[in-house]
């Protein structure tokens, strides 16, 4: 027996209805992109001439003629009312790390007759009432108005609901004045920078075949599933994401028997569900497990372009939300649902591409391959080293502080791991001797000249201690937090690259133009920044506080909290740089800083208030009554003459003792939220004062509470308990 609610939760729950067998009638080859207006359907669909200019806008970023606009548009129209679309919507990431949209319908009237239209001017350039969305202070409300603004490089596609359907356009959003109110222009301006760099690099190392470069992601994306009967029983989930009070359950994650486990019939209905809808959209997801957490899972798809892999990372995490709601599950995506049990992550696959379809971060088996990957990640070892501090405010919000450096998740620390071998082929070519026994081959490193011996690739060797491991022809940015958008990890990304690849060809080029050959340029080139900038590689293990004593030692920086992280982004060296290669003004970067400082003060004010309201009007009534009924026996038993009282007694002032104890962490609470929200003008400033105060009064009013819950009759707690959320389903 357990408090009336969660009782009939857990009824609920064990009588649901078996899952049934997903209906496997309809082929792949017909589900796969059957909602995206993708290259074929284009091909269909438009004359031969706006196929190629189309073509030619997506793989090279060119812009598009009005007069071929109309032609997409009405291509686009007919394809969609085709599936049942009556209306279309301009889809776009505004800052808040969401996906926004306004539907219009094809509806239109002439001389009182009705009209379904779709234009090339509709199709191309949208007006969203955009007054509500994050500005970071850019648009004053006078001019609150924001364009949307078609990104060909991203498909169209249809989004089905029981409502109907919708013909979604990727686009990117600007204010009149230029300024990117969105997290998809910076990213498409950096591929755009990456490009570049990328490509003058290739031609100083003499490839003049290659006509463009641009940067793949494959993001890997972790989640919880609880039945939504818990859920919505849990106000601090609703409110937050996560879960503001829970005791530790007697079994936590210890038993690791979940991790790569068998999924339950239940769990694979709505897997599968998930992978159809997505495959539908055309979101190659492939890979489905348990994660280490008990009701915890990952899915990850095929890498693509970073600008479709980000649209495409969105939708993913729209259509598990969705769908977990059909099958009695709540999806959640917070970076830290349950305290005490791992977190989720986003593991972001990163690396780059050639027009020809090859991988830079390839190593490779001539020579000239082998020069081309050493130079690549030479420049990204570069970056990495000298923007530790701008990666790690890519990933700072106020649900990642919970996960990094928690013993489970990359330390705050930004280190590259590369294993041995690499690491060796690092060393022989910074010291010019011969690599070690592991290296494999004897006989110095000469680039132009020498091949590297194969690289291992399996699991084992890898390290997953570390924020940003170098994965057999790959990067993985492992420390993004899995409800954010990839966008500013990959914009960042991106562009510290560029740079990186533009210093490292200025000093080749000046080197040639001395007279070095170009064998002997890039190898003193690369000697030289591997020398600088060694130190961010470290193979060990990034969770031990060895590493945090060695990582200070070598000047690593070191942001614990989002708040130590956030102004990264508006410093001057920062700003110089994405002004330089034309990603972010000064402007931008200020109001995104901005941004990043309210979304953390609200989220930590939305905590505050929901704990507050909880404590005060549900968890401590819950020991109130418990502690009447525990005074109520003592008194009972005492009247029947009973002698030995004194244990019943001792715990009856235990509980009165934790009950003092909730209601000081709660008034001290209260009055740290007020105190916090008097510093509201001032974006940095309140987010400050909720880290320094808010942050631990609200720790503290969990641990008291908590403790609470450990001695409270069972039968009175008022919230699902983790052991229920964790292992119930
Ligand atoms: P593992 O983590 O076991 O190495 P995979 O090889 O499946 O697993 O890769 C993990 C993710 O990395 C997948 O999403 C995969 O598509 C992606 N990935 C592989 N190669 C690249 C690449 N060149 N660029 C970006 N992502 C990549
Ligand atoms: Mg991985």
């Amino acid at each position: 027996m357990s408090h009336p609610a969660r009782h009939s939760a857990v009824h609920t729950i064990v009588n649901r209805a078996a899952p049934k067998p997903p209906e496997l009638r309809d082929d792949l080859h017909e589900l796969y992109g059957k909602n995206v207006f993708d290259l074929a359907q284009m091909r269909e669909h438009l004359p031969e001439r706006a196929y190629r200019a189309l073509e030619s806008c997506i793989e090279r970023g060119t812009e598009l003629e009005p007069e071929l606009a109309d032609l997409v548009a009405n291509a686009m129209k007919e394809w969609a009312l085709e599936r049942g679309a009556t209306h279309f919507t301009h889809w776009f990431q505004p800052m808040t790390g969401l996906t926004a949209e306004k539907h219009d319908s094809f509806l239109a009237i002439e001389d009182g007759r009705m009209l379904l239209e779709f234009s090339g001017k509709q199709l191309v350039k949208g007006e969203p009432d955009a007054s509500s969305f994050p500005s970071g202070g850019l648009r004053a409300t006078f001019e609150a108005r924001g364009y949307t603004a078609w990104d060909p490089t991203s498909p169209a596609f249809i989004r089905e609901t029981a409502m109907g359907a919708t013909l979604c356009i990727p686009t990117a959003f600007c204010s009149w004045t230029g300024d990117a109110l969105d997290k998809k222009t910076p990213l498409l301006r950096s591929c755009e920078a990456l490009n570049k760099a990328a490509l003058r690099m290739l031609k100083v190392l003499g490839d003049e075949k290659t006509e463009y470069v641009y940067p793949t992601v494959g993001a890997e994306q972790e989640y919880f599933l609880i039945d939504r009967e818990f859920y919505l029983q849990r106000p601090d989930l609703i409110a937050t994401g996560r879960t503001l009070f829970g005791a530790q359950p007697p079994k936590g994650q210890q038993l690791e028997d979940h991790y790569f486990g068998s999924i339950s019939p239940r769990v694979l209905a709505y897997m599968h569900e998930v992978e159809r809808e997505l495959w539908k959209l055309g979101v190659p997801v492939k890979t489905r497990h348990n994660e280490v957490a008990p009701s915890q899972f990952e899915i990850a798809p095929i890498f693509e372009r970073t600008t479709v892999s980000t649209d495409h990372n969105m939708l993913t995490m729209e259509v598990l939300r969705q769908v977990a709601q059909r099958h009695g599950f709540q999806c959640l995506l917070h970076e830290k649902p349950f305290a005490g049990v791992n977190g989720s992550g986003k593991h972001n696959n990163w690396s780059m591409s050639t027009s020809g379809g090859e991988n830079l971060l390839e190593p490779g088996h001539t020579p000239d391959e082998n020069m081309r990957f050493i130079v690549f990640l030479t420049a990204t070892i570069r970056a990495v080293d000298l923007h530790a501090e701008l990666l790690r405010m890519t990933i700072a919000t106020a649900g990642n502080d919970h996960r990094l450096g928690a013993n489970e998740a990359p330390p705050a620390i930004i280190s590259i791991y590369l294993g041995e071998q690499l690491s060796a082929v690092v060393d022989a070519l910074i010291t010019g001797e011969p690599r070690g026994s592991k290296g494999g081959e004897s006989g110095t490193m000469k680039l132009g000249v020498s091949t590297l011996p194969p690289l291992p690739r399996d699991a084992t060797d890898r390290n997953r201690t570390s924020p940003f491991a170098f994965t057999g022809n790959k990067f993985e940015f492992r420390a993004v937090g899995s409800s954010q958008s990839i966008s500013q990890p990959n914009t960042v990304l991106n562009t510290i690259v560029a740079e990186s690849l533009r210093i490292i060809a200025d000093e080749i080029e000046a080197k040639v133009a001395a007279g070095t050959s170009r064998e002997q340029a890039v190898q003193q080139t690369v000697q030289g920044v591997l020398q600088k900038h060694q130190r961010v590689i470290f193979n060990g293990n990034g969770y031990s506080s060895e590493w945090h004593e060695e990582a200070a030692k070598r000047g690593l920086p070191n942001l614990p909290t989002a708040v130590d992280a956030i102004g990264q982004f508006s410093t001057e060296e920062t700003v110089a740089m994405f002004e330089r290669h034309a990603v972010l003004s000064k402007r931008e970067c200020d109001s995104r800083t901005n941004v990043m400082f309210e979304a953390y003060a609200k989220a930590i004010s939305i905590e505050a208030q929901s704990a507050i309201t909880l404590a005060s009007s549900a968890l401590l009534p819950a020991a109130f009554r418990f502690q009447r009924e525990l005074a109520e026996s003592i008194e009972a038993a005492r009247r029947v003459g009973a002698k030995s009282l004194a244990r019943q007694e001792k715990r009856l002032q235990d509980l009165a003792a934790r009950i003092d104890q909730a209601l000081g962490a709660l008034e001290t609470l209260e009055q740290a939220y007020e105190a916090a929200e008097s510093h509201a003008d001032s974006a940095e400033g309140h987010a400050r004062t909720c880290r320094n105060t808010v942050v631990p009064a609200s720790l503290a009013l969990r641990e008291a509470c908590d403790s609470l819950e450990t001695l409270v009759d069972n039968d009175l707690w008022p919230l699902p308990k983790y052991e229920e959320m964790l292992f119930i389903h």
